[in-house]
């Protein structure tokens, strides 16, 4: 493995920029993707005359909040190549999203829109310490979903050995990953538990695992999640972003002398955070909901994209692009139990508070009367599994206790053996069962 760190002459000039560098070119390619939206999209021609704006409006780039959003309804309603701008022969790939949330939408590339995307997932391999050279096994799945070819030539282009596994088939990936000994996977941070504890259960130790650096996305995963990864693979775990509807992973990604959230690639990019309420744009730093305007995207431009993801945006570190804090979850994921906003990525962080529980959890509710119940339910670790029921009542009644305490919802606290919770071998794992009966 050659160096981790960028080494002088590494970066790309725009990487180190000024932060008038930036804006300057964010202003120049915004101007042009708006106008592109504006003559090749009706929708998004007729959206911006129903607000009385013109892409000549643009004048600085905070004039971008006079400007209309657009949410997934438009690509629904649109389905499948109405927000598409240019002609289906111009487009090289389509692809889809996997539909975690509603009926799938379609979105298509050109050849350049593949080559900036290659760029940027390269970019980002690197920005996590991957080089030429070496071996990446990607486990993302390869199909409609981005993830698998968006990884994939990224990792090519970067000039790593690229492994085409995909997801599933575990025991064959942990095989492949002994016969290969590449350096770099690529999964969500869900199934990467998944073939941590097929490592273990072959009895094979973290510090005689090939691997040394995990890029993980698709899902929200907190830092408790990052600390067991790390800890039962014996890796760094760098957490890349992205999202369909924007371009697929690579939007953002951490840097791994730093880890302190994901860089936003703001040259193809550029991020707003809103009041999910208002709409009004909020400061850096204030929690929000993240709206991406697409500044290169030549066959499905993206104008104040509603992502549905709540963050803030965080001052530079390592690159001179900003950054994004860690999504705490989807505003579609947020539950409201007996009137408190709740994410799943909160229950994890407590969960995970105690060693001997492992990073798979589910949470179900259910209605009594009116009353909403929560069931959480976790597993021990493997090492944990001889605990004497005492020492698991003791456990589950402190969890319990510290999501009263903390998150302030009372839940019932299952702690079941090593491995009892169903795992997903592909996509993106199932925290959530609601069984509550949907609101009329
Ligand atoms: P779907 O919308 O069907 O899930 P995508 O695969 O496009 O399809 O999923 C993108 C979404 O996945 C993002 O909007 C975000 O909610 C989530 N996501 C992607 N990367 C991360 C990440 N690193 N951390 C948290 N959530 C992420």
């Amino acid at each position: 493995m050659t160096a981790k760190f960028p080494q002088p002459g590494e970066l790309e000039a725009i990487e180190t920029a000024s932060r008038d560098e930036i804006s300057a070119l964010q202003l120049q390619r915004l101007k042009w993707s708006l106008q592109h939206a504006y003559d090749k999209v009706p929708f998004h021609k007729a959206a911006f005359d129903a607000k009385g704006v013109h892409p000549s409006d643009l004048k600085t780039l905070a004039d971008l909040a006079k400007f209309p959003f657009m949410t997934k309804t438009a690509l629904r309603d649109n389905y499948p190549f109405g927000l598409f701008a240019v002609p289906q022969n111009q487009v090289a790939r389509l692809h889809a999203s996997s539909g975690t949330t509603g009926k799938s939408i379609v979105v298509g590339y050109t050849h350049q829109d593949i080559d900036h995307w290659a760029n940027l997932v390269a970019r980002s391999i690197r920005a996590a310490g991957g080089r030429a050279g070496d071996m990446l096994h990607n486990a993302y799945g390869y199909g409609m979903f981005t993830g698998g070819l968006g990884a994939h030539y990224g990792a090519e282009r970067l000039g790593c050995t690229v492994v085409p596994m995909s997801g599933g088939q575990t025991e064959k990936q942990v095989q492949q990953i002994i016969d290969f000994q590449p350096q770099i996977i690529m999964v969500t941070p869900s199934y990467s538990l998944v073939i941590a504890e097929e490592f273990e259960r072959q009895g094979i130790t973290p510090d005689q695992i090939s691997l040394k650096i995990g890029i993980f996305g698709a899902e929200p995963w907190g830092e408790g999640m990052r600390t067991e990864i790390e800890r039962k693979l014996g890796i760094d775990a760098i957490d890349i972003y992205g999202l369909t509807e924007v371009m697929g992973p690579g939007v953002a990604c951490e840097c791994i002398e730093s880890k302190d959230g994901p860089v936003i690639w703001e040259d193809h990019f550029y991020p707003e955070i809103i009041n999910p309420d208002t709409g009004e744009v909020v400061a850096d730093g204030e929690d929000g909901e993240l709206v991406f305007t697409s500044l290169t995207k030549e066959a499905f431009p993206v104008i104040r994209y509603r992502t549905r993801d709540l963050t803030r945006l965080l001052p530079p570190t390592s690159r001179a692009f900003r950054r994004m804090g860690k999504i705490t979850g989807r505003s579609d994921d947020m539950l409201i139990v007996r009137g408190v906003n709740v994410f799943p990525t909160q229950i994890e962080e407590q969960i995970l508070r105690d060693k001997r529980l492992s990073g798979n959890y589910q949470i179900q509710l259910s209605r009594d009367g009116h009353l909403d119940n929560v069931e959480v339910r976790c597993e021990l670790q493997r090492e944990a599994a001889q605990l004497s029921p005492a020492d698991v009542a003791l456990l589950a009644k402190e969890l319990q206790h510290h999501i009263k305490t903390i998150i302030g919802i009372s839940t019932q606290v299952r702690v079941l053996a090593p491995e009892a919770i169903p795992r997903t071998l592909t996509g993106k794992a199932r925290r959530v069962i609601d069984e509550r009966p949907k609101q009329l």
